[in-house]
């Protein structure tokens, strides 16, 4: 496998990434587009620049965005723990070419073989988007038909054993909310605000 490097202006240094659990798929949503093109326009937003790891062109050539091991900008508040991968085309209105499937299936395999028990999902399924459109071809490309990241997702939501009193008690109580989905993300490590607002909340509840 190739991929291409092309030499970035970063309008700023790019974060690390320690954590990667996750691979979200994105199209760009144009029928004709570049990683050049992208990185322009992603600088253009006041972005350090393309947000994505990786482009895949309708040719099958596959193109470095921002190195793996930094933190991109894809998916809302899944940056963290995720590579993101920008296919060209619009796949809501048109079908991938064969050379862009085999490549992108080859970029895929190549990330599993480093991260094995990543999770591989499309962006509709972290965030409310056509993203990457009704004709992606995801089976062929994931590799994974018949694994749904939510379920791989549902599978690290669960607190350890040792815990699981504790954080069910934390629930109960109204400690803590979960996000939208009401995932608790309970691995994850908690922030000075995060403890701020839990302290309230425990305060507020007067004697437990
Ligand atoms: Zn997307």
């Amino acid at each position: 496998m190739t991929v291409i490097n092309n030499n970035y202006n970063w309008a700023f240094a790019l974060t690390p990434r320690s954590v990667t659990t996750h691979l979200i798929l994105h199209h760009a949503a144009a029928s004709k587009a570049t990683a050049d093109g992208i990185h322009a326009y992603h600088l253009s937003k006041g972005w350090a620049g393309i947000a994505y790891h990786y482009f895949v062109t309708k040719k099958g050539e596959i193109y470095r965005g921002r190195p793996e091991n930094t933190r991109g900008g894809h998916t809302t508040n899944w940056n963290y723990c995720s590579i993101g991968i920008c296919f060209e085309g619009n796949f809501d209105q048109e079908e991938m070419p064969k050379a862009q499937m085999v490549a992108g299936r080859e970029l895929v395999s190549d990330i599993v073989s480093r991260y094995p028990s990543i999770a591989i999902g499309s962006h509709s399924d972290y965030e409310a988007t056509a993203c990457p459109g009704k004709y992606f071809p995801f089976d062929e490309i994931s590799g994974r038909a018949g694994i749904e990241p939510e379920k791989n997702a549902e599978k690290d939501e669960k607190p350890s054993d040792w815990a699981s009193e504790s954080c069910a008690w934390a629930v109960e109580k109204g400690l803590l909310h979960g996000d939208e989905n009401k995932n608790f993300h309970w691995h994850n490590p908690v922030t000075r605000e995060e403890l701020a607002v839990i302290l309230k909340r425990a305060s507020a509840l007067g004697s437990f």
